[in-house]
């Protein structure tokens, strides 16, 4: 019987899938190869060594053919995270690429290498992926995606996005969340397109692939960054990516300013979505939609979508604030070893993101930031720290910078601004005069604190709760 998730695998075909620098698997080649991985996985969980290579998706494939739920491990993982990890979700056996390095922290944990060898081979299909959160506002929970969760996201992208099996996909991201194995593997595999895996992310490798053939890219914003940076004095790199069908980016807010200069030198615009470990993906902006930048787009097919004020009723005002609330098959069941958790995550069957955000008569929704670091009580207003981060990236002295509140006896909270200098340090009055004139008085940031990088994790969001 085909597998539900991966119909591609059963046709039989000698299109290559995925591409991790010299290796190479065609269709048929996952199939055999994840075929007998599978027939050979355990029955209790198994924790995947995610290694950026060819040898961690066909065992996250394996896994999903065998019913065996999955957890991928961030390689670079510290010792405190891997304990946290391995004693909540009591993996059996970690699968590893021959030749990787594990760290001791592993234990006993028996390990298996993911020998790329076999034959084709049907097996019953059923749960589930348990994908860790970033860890960006707590430690990292553990997230349990049924596989309703991966077919219904993948299948809104395919329509929002005109996702086709002619699709190939630059990938520069881990394979440890969401975004870059289950959009970035298992994403393209379910359409019938192919991956090629850039190892580590760098310009050059994007401008290359999408000279040859690429035809999509999937970034966090971090990589956009460096793009804006490079894209106007590098004209292959922009002729590489006007001609693009798509480009996308998630997991974090894109800089305004990042995307305008993108634009200005190619010619395209970077299509935004939003989504989470626990929802998949929830909104984007659809290729056969209006762009409008600055916005996540509209909800995807499927996806219930609210704004809910402080008092837990629904806003239906445009352009006003509320925590976004989301309700569909993308969801996750449960958060692991977590019931408090996963009670406390839902309001009468909608779960409550902790991301705040308005819709404008359209309904494209703009997100503020998150409700527990990113909306500032300063002299009775409510301010996002995105506006101002985007105020102030605006101005040529700012690499980088990260808005946040403090407490302040007078204003209940006040503005700081953590600056990354572009070249010499601008002055603190001039930031804060540049943001006055641009938004307005009250969003001036009161303190204005240097550093030579924001604490990002591996997915390049900033840490604000390791700012201060
Ligand atoms: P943790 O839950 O452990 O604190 P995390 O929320 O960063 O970490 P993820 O599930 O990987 O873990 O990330 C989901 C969050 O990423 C969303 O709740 C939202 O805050 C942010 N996000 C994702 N896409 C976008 C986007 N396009 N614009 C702004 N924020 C985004
Ligand atoms: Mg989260």
């Amino acid at each position: 019987m085909p597998d539900r998730l991966f119909p591609t695998l059963a046709s039989g075909s000698a299109k290559e899938a995925l591409r991790f620098g010299d290796i190479s698997l065609t269709y048929d080649d996952v199939a055999a190869v994840a075929g007998t991985l599978a027939r050979d996985l355990p029955s209790g969980r198994v924790a995947v060594w995610a290694t950026p290579s060819v040898h961690t998706s066909v065992a996250v494939v394996a896994a999903l053919l065998a019913g065996v739920p999955a957890i991928p491990l961030n390689p670079k993982i510290g010792e405190r995270e891997l304990a946290h990890i391995l004693t909540d979700s009591e993996p059996v056996l970690v699968l590893a690429e021959p030749g990787a390095d594990l760290p001791v922290g592993l234990g006993g944990l028996p390990r298996r290498d993911i020998v790329l060898e076999g034959t084709s081979v049907d097996l019953p299909a059923e749960p589930a992926l348990i994908v860790y959160t970033s860890g960006t506002t707590g430690p990292p929970k553990g997230v349990v995606l049924p596989r309703r969760a991966i077919s219904t996201t993948l299948d809104a992208l395919e329509d929002a996005w005109e996702w086709t099996a002619d699709d190939v996909l630059v990938h520069g991201l881990p394979l440890f969340h969401v975004h870059g194995l289950i959009l970035g593997i298992l994403g393209p595999l379910r359409r019938g397109g192919s991956v090629r895996h850039l190892g580590r992310f760098s310009t050059e490798g994007v401008a290359r692939e999408l000279a040859s053939g690429a035809t999509m890219m999937f970034g966090v914003p971090t990589m956009y960054h460096r793009i804006a940076g490079e894209v106007g004095e590098d004209p292959s790199l922009a002729e590489a990516l006007s001609s693009a069908r798509l480009l996308v980016s998630g997991s974090a807010a894109l800089p305004v300013h990042d995307h305008q200069r993108i634009t200005a030198a190619t010619g395209r615009r970077v299509i935004e979505r939003y989504g989470m470990t626990e929802t998949l993906m929830n909104t984007s902006i659809r290729v056969d939609g209006e762009h409008v930048p600055g916005t996540v787009g509209v909800p995807l097919r499927g996806v219930d979508l609210r704004l809910v004020d402080e008092a837990g009723e629904p806003v239906e005002e445009i352009e006003t604030v509320g925590e976004i609330q989301v309700r569909g098959p993308n969801l996750f069941t449960e958060y692991l070893n977590r019931p408090d958790a996963t009670e406390a995550a839902f309001d009468d069957g909608w779960f409550r993101t902790g991301d705040m955000a308005t819709r404008d008569a359209a309904g494209y929704v703009k997100i503020v930031g998150r409700k527990a670091t990113d909306l500032i009580k300063s002299g009775g207003y409510k301010i996002g720290a995105g506006e101002i981060e985007n105020a102030l990236m605006e101005h040529p002295g700012v690499a980088e910078v990260a808005v946040t509140g403090e407490p302040d006896d007078d204003l209940g909270e006040r503005i700081v601004a953590w600056v990354v200098p572009e070249g010499d340090r601008p002055a603190e009055s001039e930031l804060a005069d540049h943001v006055s004139r641009l938004l307005s008085p009250h969003k001036r940031p009161r303190v204005v604190r240097y550093l030579e990088a924001l604490p990002r994790n591996d997915m390049g969001k900033v840490m604000k709760r390791a700012l201060g």
